[in-house]
């Protein structure tokens, strides 16, 4: 099989100069990074615009008449207009600065579904969800007197679409569901799946934290109510994120969190909330954080996600054809439709083992149930080895990892 490139042969090469991370050694070896998915590295213009922040321009947000305050509040209000543009949301209201995919799911559940769920009503996720899109919903069902509903996934890790569509009734108010699987990979039909529930009057929220890393997103062409994701994830600083909700839906909810900049007025009778999105955030927000998160949709979006998509792309076809010439590799997770994770065993060695044999050989990747227990106890494994790309790997990196595959079978055997 080929070697896959970027658009350019020059286009890979020039991306991964942007990462320092990725030019050092661990272990005595050149670094091969395969856990983006975990969290990605980052490009200069991310660090430096975090850097020029904290030297030249720190002041809180809002509340100053001074010019730094002034700086810091137009690159921090740019970076939403940024992300606004990003995933196509019909106004820069509808971008609530979040810390994470984590907080925007838990700020839906608590403030949007905590006031509507009654007992007998349901919420609806899959199998396949990282635990943010599980354990707040169980709480809120536990909250409620409402029920948590899951549908299966096959073997090869995709959605049983029949059953989600006899799972989605009168009683499910809310589908919670991932754009892309953390731990398989598997990129869900979302646009059929959300049509489907919305007309049956299901909101739907997306856990897209691992979709916008990866594809273009327009949350209006998507259809769905709520879109949440992470800054770091895709190249940004950690401890940022964004939860898109429709603008009529965002009107309606209480806020999530009390303290300064979510209110207009205060007394000790009364207090007037902030006007969308600032409602949702109280409090000193991460300001170089998220004007690190801005730089990096511009560095997404310089770069084209449509090449990112497809460069990783075929990247992951070349680990799936290296990886299956392993002598006693498994893989676990197999849908038609997968994007840059690919989850695997190696004959009986422990996902922990294995991941610090690769280790010694300067090859990151990542070990144990990701965050995602339920769909590993699917599959009957306390864990798998997982290696996820970005647009930063190259082929080089996929026959490293086979190496040091290799290397580790031979140790084991
Ligand atoms: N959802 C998915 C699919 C993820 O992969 C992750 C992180 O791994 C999260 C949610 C949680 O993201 P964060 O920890 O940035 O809030």
């Amino acid at each position: 099989m080929s070697q896959p490139r970027l658009n350019s042969p020059t286009d890979i090469a020039t991306c991964r100069d942007d990462f320092p991370a990725l030019h050092q050694e661990v272990n005595g070896h050149a670094l091969v990074y395969l856990d983006s998915a975990a969290s990605a590295q980052q490009p200069t213009t991310v660090i430096d615009a975090v850097a020029r922040y904290q030297r030249e321009d720190h002041a809180n947000v809002h509340r100053g008449v001074h010019t730094l305050s002034h700086r810091a509040t137009e690159l921090y209000e740019g970076a939403r207009d940024k992300l606004r543009d990003f995933v196509n949301a019909s106004s820069r209201t509808e971008i609530v600065l979040t810390s994470g995919t984590t907080e925007s799911i838990n700020l839906v559940a608590q403030s949007y579904c905590r006031p509507l769920l009654q007992p007998g009503d349901q919420v609806l996720i899959t199998w396949l969800e990282h635990h943010s899109n599980i354990v707040p919903w169980q709480l809120v069902c536990e909250q409620t007197g409402a029920e948590l509903i899951v549908a299966p996934v096959n073997d090869r890790g995709e959605v049983e679409r029949d059953q989600l569509r006899d799972l989605m009734t009168e009683r499910v108010k809310l589908l919670g569901i991932g754009h892309v699987s953390n731990a398989l990979g598997t990129i869900n039909p979302l646009s059929e799946i959300i049509a489907e529930a919305k007309n049956l009057g299901i909101t739907v929220l997306v856990d897209g934290a691992q979709g916008v890393p990866h594809m273009t997103v327009d949350v209006q062409a998507l259809g769905c109510d709520f879109y949440a994701f992470s800054g770091h994830k895709m190249y940004g600083p950690t401890g940022t994120g964004v939860l898109w909700g429709r603008e009529a839906l965002l009107e309606e909810m209480p806020p999530y969190k009390g303290g300064g900049d979510m209110i207009l007025e205060v007394s000790f009778d009364h207090t007037v909330f902030n006007e969308l999105p600032y409602k949702f955030e109280a409090g000193t927000p991460n300001i170089a954080g998220t004007i690190g998160f801005g730089a990096a949709v511009d560095y997404l979006q310089s770069v084209g996600l449509e090449n990112i998509h497809e460069h990783e792309k075929s990247l992951h076809d070349y680990m799936v054809h290296k990886l299956v010439d392993v002598d006693g590799i498994r893989l676990i997770g197999t849908a038609a439709d997968q994007a840059s994770v690919q989850s695997f065993l190696l004959n009986d060695i422990h996902p922990h083992d294995l991941g610090t044999i690769l280790d010694h050989q300067g090859v990151a990747v990542r070990t144990g149930h990701h965050c995602a227990m339920p769909v590993m106890q699917r599959f009957g494994l306390p864990g798998t080895t997982r290696a996820s790309l970005g647009l930063y790997n190259s082929s080089d990196d996929i026959d490293r990892l086979i190496s040091a595959l290799e290397k580790a079978r031979q140790v084991f055997a």
